[in-house]
């Protein structure tokens, strides 16, 4: 006789267990995001935060903008577009990237959701799990959070005011080669780097690609603020003088606005196909009309005039923090004099924590990132501060603030102790 087991009812099934996949694991908040929230507070001066002024986001612009591609171009710019990105924008970043001496051909240019993605989409075609990548050390926080993704072994590379120190770079490819397990591409922000501001001399960048080029390791440059100079010229892209060794990432977001999150990646053809795959499984295309509202921009307003706009903008800004930090900062202390971006890399006196002291200076009405959120170990007595955000007066209000903080740490804690004991 069949016999029938009554089905129990759905809402008492449980719900299936979570098996995530093991490249999950290495995934974890970054501190700058993990911050935020801290930072938010409207007591706090926030020098925290990479973001680029509302100032400096052309609002006005970008809707008469979206109105005109609405005008001209109809549904069409609602529609799917092609995974390599709009062709007329992509002619028009060969044109971008020809300000920092690169040739580029717009087959070779695939247009991404920021530079975020074009960092994702190369460390996908080209890492496989516990592969060696080789990164400045300290490196862009959600590099490393892009990296641990794809599981990836990230060795660092120690830098000087000048960048990455040659030598040091050229004694690593070895020592990994010799392990048996060779970098596969080596990662740098080598212009106005994040987080130190820090340049990549003149000299030193023929010496890194030939030591690139002689250790068979592709380079991977990241350049997102490298028109923000401060200067009278932009430095030459490492990518001009190599571009079959060198995958480059540029992006709009700094230079015109974040929330458009239209950045790209141009590499040698061979590798650029690979990297349009990848972005269609990733994608299927990027938003047409985030495309064309950029290339409308680029076409019909002064983006050249809107950079000026913007470097003088933070130039200013720059200039605040460093004349408060010269006018304020306790013995001890030192930090980086950035020629364009956003950062300053800030080292404090021996025997104190950035990430310790990080509550205390919340209390004291200031914000910053702790240098250990830029590298795989260490970094423990830096800061990251950032100028690109708060106004002039604000900038010069958190770096008081933060003067006060570190002081009070250097002693140990007796002057907020001693104030408190006052207040009483
Ligand atoms: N690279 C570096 C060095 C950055 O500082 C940033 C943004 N903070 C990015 C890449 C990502 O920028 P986006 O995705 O907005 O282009």
């Amino acid at each position: 006789m069949l016999s029938f087991q009554p089905t129990p009812p759905l809402d008492t099934v449980p719900a299936p267990p979570l098996h995530f996949a093991d490249r999950t694991h290495q995934m974890v908040p970054s501190e700058t995001r993990a911050l935020f929230s801290m930072a938010a507070r409207e007591d706090v001066v926030s020098l925290a935060g990479g973001m680029p002024s509302p100032e400096a986001l052309p609002a006005q612009a970008l809707r008469e903008v979206l109105q005109e591609v609405f005008e001209a171009e109809g549904a069409s710019a609602l529609q799917y577009g092609s995974a390599q990105g709009d062709p007329v924008l992509r002619e028009q970043i060969c044109q971008v990237m020809a300000a920092e001496g690169i040739g580029a051909t717009p087959d070779e240019v695939l247009v991404t959701v920021g530079s975020q993605q074009a960092l994702d989409l190369v460390t996908r075609v080209f890492v496989n799990p516990g592969d060696t990548v080789v990164t400045e050390g300290p490196t862009y926080v959600t590099a490393l959070s892009t990296f641990a993704a794809h599981q990836a072994r990230v060795v660092e590379v120690a830098m000087d005011r000048d960048g990455v120190v040659p030598q040091a770079l050229a004694d690593t490819f070895a020592l990994l080669a010799a392990e048996g397990r060779p970098a596969t591409f080596f990662y740098t922000v080598p212009t106005f780097h994040n987080p130190t501001g820090r340049v990549l001399g003149a000299d030193r960048r023929a010496e890194v690609l030939e030591i690139c080029r002689r250790a068979g390791v592709l380079l991977v440059e990241d350049n997102p603020y490298g028109l923000l100079h401060f200067g009278e010229r932009p430095h030459r892209a490492l990518c001009a003088d190599a571009p079959d060794g060198v995958v480059y990432l540029g992006s709009f977001s700094k230079t015109l606005a974040p929330g458009l999150r239209v950045g790209w990646v141009r590499a040698p053809r061979a590798v650029t196909a690979k990297l349009v795959l990848a972005a269609e499984s990733a994608m299927l295309s990027h938003s047409k009309l985030a495309q064309r509202a950029v290339s409308r921009f680029l076409d019909t307003r002064s983006w050249q005039g809107h950079l000026d706009v913007a470097r003088s903008l933070y130039r200013g800004r720059r200039d605040a923090m460093l004349e408060e930090l010269a006018a304020t900062m306790p013995d001890g202390v030192s930090w980086t004099v950035p020629a364009g971006g956003f950062f300053v890399w800030l080292t404090l006196p021996a025997g104190l924590d950035a990430r310790a002291m990080m509550p205390r200076a919340v209390d004291g009405g200031v914000a910053y990132v702790p240098g250990t959120g830029f590298h795989t170990r260490g970094g423990g007595r830096n800061v990251r501060l950032s100028y690109s955000y708060p106004t002039a007066g604000q900038v010069r209000e958190g770096v008081r603030r933060l003067s006060d903080v570190i002081r009070d740490e250097a002693a140990g804690g007796r002057t907020s102790r001693l104030r408190e004991a006052v207040a009483r």
